[in-house]
């Protein structure tokens, strides 16, 4: 059986592997079946959607705020529920600051192996913390690992979120160079340039297992994608593409 970090390194090279050569199915997004009624990126060269996932994080995600802020961009953050109740200040700043936050469940299981019933709790739960701290609702959801299943997709969708994945990611939750982090994921946002897509960029500014890891190489490699890309390109949140 493919360990949890497997499944998360195979999902972002398949979604690459679709992206590379499926152009047509991703400009029809949302109707499209290819991705299971899930949000990747649009036929918009040019646009970058720097997306966080595991967060929020007291180390690391003011950090990647301050960054954020000093070079006017906004981000999308998806956060983990029971990370998120444990820092409320944080959830705050990060929709104070004017970034879009997601869910990305409670206690980030594989939902592909768990039960509707607690899928739908793990959903449930954590839009309820983000929407009491944000004010807004919560209305996009990405998978644990991109694993899926139908099932998964439609409760998301009945709880009023467009579930997401993305189109350019690499194992920067293991890379200590953010050198490396920001090449590969630069080689990725430039050939989905050559072919007209917009990059959909997943870094991850927290941990689902121990949220003493280091992620300072994510942070920095965010830091290195600003300055490359920032007077070529244009930095949107996810709800610039709905
Ligand atoms: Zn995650």
């Amino acid at each position: 059986m493919l360990s949890p970090i497997a499944i998360e390194t195979s999902a972002g090279l398949a979604a690459l592997g679709l992206a590379a050569g499926g152009w047509a199915y991703a400009a029809r997004w949302p109707g499209s079946q290819l991705f299971g009624k899930a949000m990747t990126a649009p036929l918009h060269p040019g646009e970058l959607a720097l997306t966080f996932d595991d967060g929020p994080n007291p180390a690391w995600t003011p950090r990647l705020l301050d960054m954020l802020s000093s070079n006017d961009i906004r981000a999308t953050f998806f956060l983990v529920g029971r990370h998120a109740q444990a820092e409320p200040e944080l959830v705050r700043r990060i929709v104070g600051d004017g970034h879009l936050i997601g869910n990305h469940s409670w206690s980030h299981p594989n939902l592909s192996l768990t039960a509707a019933s607690r899928v739908e709790q793990e959903l449930a739960r954590t839009s309820e913390v983000l929407q009491q701290l944000a004010g807004v609702p919560v209305k996009y959801f990405r998978p644990p690992y991109g694993a899926r299943r139908p099932v998964v997709f439609r409760l998301a969708r009945s709880q009023g979120m467009v579930p997401v994945l993305w189109n350019a990611m690499t194992s920067d939750w293991r890379e200590p160079s953010a050198d490396r982090i920001a090449q590969r994921l630069k080689r990725s946002i430039d050939r989905l340039q050559q072919h007209g897509v917009a990059a959909n960029i997943v870094l991850h500014d927290g941990s689902h297992r121990d949220q003493r890891a280091d992620r300072g190489p994510s942070v920095a490699a965010a830091g290195q994608l600003v300055a490359e890309y920032k007077k070529t390109h244009r930095f949107v949140k996810l709800d610039t593409w709905a």
